[in-house]
């Protein structure tokens, strides 16, 4: 059956935490993503909340209040909140990894003493600031720029399109240290909300993943103090590298998290909804559909959860992560897509969640990367190894 291929690859703790987030995702925030969606609000509470049971934590160091490194704990828990809110999901995806896992994994032990223990326990909100309003797949062509006078970078710039900035406390910002040595001159600093010269302009108007705020930030002479600096200067771009391989495989379960309850709609309806005189599940161009959702979920789910169980940080990852963001989030789209075809008219109505779920998944299709560019990096693995068999 669906999902039994993957639970082979689950341990005990895997099974325990699953439960645990399911039961919290179903009690806490199935009751409230309807609204979250409508009003498009930010539920700081479900944070504290998370932050208390440690799901904030997930892909940190125990020693800083984590969880521990473990990506297919990261996939389950990122999963089950998606079933339920892909916002919710989102969220706390950047403040976990995209912020909290790239500070455990680059950063001196200062800077994870000092901000790590805040994002585990959910006191903290991070951010993740690469892109800016011209350059979004094109990621080198940033220009924000931190010049180095003394003690302090000064820090130029404005980044767009950048999730939880409007509540975070504390961005993870890519600039250039050196724009004269291109990728080379890449550096990332820690940047907080409350130092001079930071202003988060506004929140976007977006068509899903409301109550995820999206906003665009500006950096007017800021002084950032060069302890702040994540890693050394220079080493922006194989962070920024590395960052994204982990990205595009967490945020591939929120693809997979927002299928399975596509899917489950479609079901659940089909054999309650007669037409005919009979259940619409017994039609063939329903049935089509229905089997082509499940068959392509479970294809990509264990490749997912394969990919997660065995990640290995030493080797290059770029085809597995572009090749697993591209198949979960196109399958999450078209799995939504049906599932309002399933639905019929209802399905296009908010009495049903499923409209919800296409408006979000559509996202996810196009941050982390596009479909485009992953098939552009997944085609330029392949044609570098030169071979495959
Ligand atoms: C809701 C939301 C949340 C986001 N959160 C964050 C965040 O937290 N942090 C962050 O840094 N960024 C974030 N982003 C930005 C996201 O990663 C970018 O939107 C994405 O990378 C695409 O960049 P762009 O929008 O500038 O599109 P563009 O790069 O301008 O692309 C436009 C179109 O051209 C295509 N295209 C571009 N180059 C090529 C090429 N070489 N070959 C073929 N096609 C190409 C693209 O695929 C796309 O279809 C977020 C975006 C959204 C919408």
């Amino acid at each position: 059956m669906l999902g039994d291929l993957i639970s082979g690859l689950e341990k005990e703790e895997h099974k325990i935490l699953r439960e645990t987030v399911a039961r919290f995702a179903k009690d806490r925030i199935a009751p409230i993503a309807a609204r979250i969606d409508e009003e498009d609000y930010f539920p700081e509470d479900i944070f504290k909340e998370m932050g208390e049971l440690g799901f904030t934590g997930i892909m940190i160091p125990e020693e800083y209040g984590g969880f521990g490194i473990d990506p297919l704990a990261a996939v389950i828990v990122l999963e089950e909140i998606a079933k339920q809110s892909a916002s919710v999901a989102l969220s706390l995806m950047v403040t976990s990894v995209l912020f909290g896992h790239n500070v455990a994994y680059w950063g001196n032990d200062e800077l994870k003493k000092k901000y790590l223990p805040g994002i585990a326990s959910g006191k903290l909100i991070g951010a993740y600031a690469l892109t800016e309003p011209d350059a979004g797949s094109d990621s080198v062509s940033i220009k924000t720029r931190a010049e180095r006078k003394g003690d302090y970078f000064i820090v130029n710039g404005q980044k767009m399109f950048i999730t939880n900035a409007p509540v975070a406390d504390v961005f993870y910002v890519f600039v250039y240290t050196d724009p004269t040595k291109k990728k080379e001159g890449m550096s990332v600093l820690l940047i907080e909300k409350e130092m001079e010269g930071v202003t988060v302009a506004k929140k976007l108007d977006k068509m899903g993943m409301r109550g995820s705020p999206t906003g665009l930030i500006f950096f007017e002479d800021v002084k950032v103090p060069v302890t702040n600096i994540i890693g050394t200067e220079g080493m922006g771009y194989p962070q920024m590298l590395k960052s994204l391989e982990i990205e595009r495989m967490v945020i591939s379960a929120i693809s997979t998290g927002v299928s399975l309850a596509a899917l489950d709609w479609m079901v659940r309806y089909s054999n309650e909804r007669k037409q005919f005189g009979k259940p619409i599940g017994q039609f063939e161009m329903i049935m089509k559909k229905i089997a082509d959702a499940g068959a392509m979920l479970d294809a990509v789910r264990t490749y997912l959860y394969m990919y997660a169980a065995t990640y290995n940080e030493e080797k290059d990852n770029r085809f597995e992560s572009a090749s697993v963001k591209f198949l979960a989030s196109e399958t999450a789209v078209k799995i939504t897509l049906d599932a309002i075809q399933v639905l019929g008219g209802y399905g296009y109505t908010k009495e049903y969640p499923v409209e919800r779920y296409m408006r979000d998944a559509k996202l996810l299709d196009i941050g982390s990367g596009t479909s485009e560019i992953m098939r552009f990096v997944a085609a330029k693995s392949l044609l570098k190894a030169g071979r495959v068999i």
